[in-house]
């Protein structure tokens, strides 16, 4: 039996889609290397030449970033610590509603890896077993709920916890503030827990195609949930179907395309291997749900990158992007990051709030936003 690969480099569309994904994963390597310059000037207590920070940044911050947003709803107001993560976010949230989880397949870096792991995985399992592993449902179902409880805590949290003015502390806190750096230093002094975690998912995705997106990534839950709002669907004709079950086996989700007449699934990254996969012409498209006017595969490429430049534009055009946290303020933050804490728990969060709420009854001087430094206390916790 022939082997049917998830990305039929036959088809142009998915050769697109690779040189997207990769040029995308090369942009996050370019961050990661001015973000390592910048923490280069805060190690020398800024003595060295000063190397701007990047703002690409705040992309890899999603809490903050879903915290941003929820401010953003309620007020209107755009949190100025990590601006540019709230315009990626609404870039992301924006395309998912267009173009489903389109995001995943089209433009995360992680999904990207994920998905040259899996390709890998599948070339030695296919070598070995000349099979694809499945997971029984009876499994595959109940990980998948991981993610979606995932999500549903930040969601809890932040949405029925917190009071807008225990977001806004949390955003104003030098938590917040140091977040990049903290995240940064994460990988770049890993703890030997933290890589046995990441060493254990790179295997489990050798394995089991896109483990971490499928099961564990609380954002691909989140794109999942919007995704049902696109107006757009993978479509089978059933009467042209020769139920080859092609489309299935190309499915990096596992989705039963070939049963289907409209993909309706949390789990489709509008990646279109099935419509490459499918030997019958106009059999499988990604149509319009409603009016079932074919959409063409290009479309989805230049739509996914034009609304990412949009969106992300109109923050760098409005002068949202770059954050107004100063050098001597992150040359504070990067002395004192390791006592920065979060509230953990039902309980803290209820105490952030009572905090923050009567330092707006009683101290409304603190409540601007550019006073940073007044606010450190607030989340400075004991370890
Ligand atoms: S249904 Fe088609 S477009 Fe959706 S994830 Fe599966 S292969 Fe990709
Ligand atoms: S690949 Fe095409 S013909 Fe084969 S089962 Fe899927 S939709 Fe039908």
């Amino acid at each position: 039996m022939k082997k049917i690969a998830n990305r039929n480099r036959e088809k142009g569309i998915q050769n697109y889609r690779f040189i997207i994904q990769t040029l995308f994963a090369l942009l996050c390597v370019w961050i990661g290397i001015e973000f390592y310059l910048f923490t280069n000037y805060l190690k020398s207590g800024g003595s060295s030449a000063f190397h701007s920070r990047p703002a690409g940044v705040d992309g890899f911050l999603p809490i903050s970033s879903l915290m941003s947003f929820y401010l953003f709803l309620k007020t209107g107001e755009i949190h100025p610590a990590h601006p540019a993560g709230l315009f990626i976010f609404l870039a992301i949230v924006l395309m998912s509603i267009v173009f489903g989880k389109s995001f995943c397949s089209w433009l995360c870096p992680v999904g990207y890896i994920s998905e040259l792991i899996g390709d890998f995985g599948e070339k030695v399992i296919y070598r070995l077993f000349h099979k694809k592993i499945t997971l029984p449902k009876y499994i595959d179902y109940p990980l998948r709920s991981l993610k979606y409880l995932l999500l549903g805590f930040f969601v809890y949290s932040i949405f029925f916890l917190m009071t807008i003015s225990s977001v806004r502390a949390f955003l104003d806190s030098p938590y917040n503030q140091a977040a990049d750096l903290k995240m940064y230093y994460f990988f770049a002094d890993i703890s030997r827990l933290a890589l046995i975690v990441i060493g254990s998912l790179f295997l489990l995705s050798v394995f089991i195609r896109n483990f971490w997106c499928r099961f564990l990534c609380p954002y691909g839950a989140l794109l999942g949930l919007i995704s049902f709002l696109s107006p757009t669907r993978i479509q089978r004709n059933p009467v042209s179907c020769i139920d080859c079950g092609l489309c299935y086996k190309a499915c990096p989700s596992g989705i039963k395309v070939d049963k289907a007449k409209t993909v309706l699934s949390d789990e489709c990254t509008s990646c279109l291997s099935c419509i490459d996969a499918c030997p019958v012409a106009d059999t499988l498209n990604l149509k319009f749900l409603v009016t079932k006017n074919k959409i063409s595969k290009k479309s989805i490429a230049i739509g996914v990158v034009s609304i990412f430049m949009v969106v992300t534009g109109i923050g760098m055009i409005s002068g949202h992007w770059q954050n107004d946290i100063t050098k001597k303020e992150y040359l504070i933050h990067y002395r004192n990051m390791n006592s920065y804490g979060h509230p953990t728990g039902t309980e803290a969060i209820q105490k952030l709030n009572k905090e923050s709420d009567s330092m707006i009854l009683y101290q409304p001087e603190v409540n601007k936003t550019n006073d940073y430094m007044k606010k450190t206390e607030i989340l400075k916790t004991k370890k």
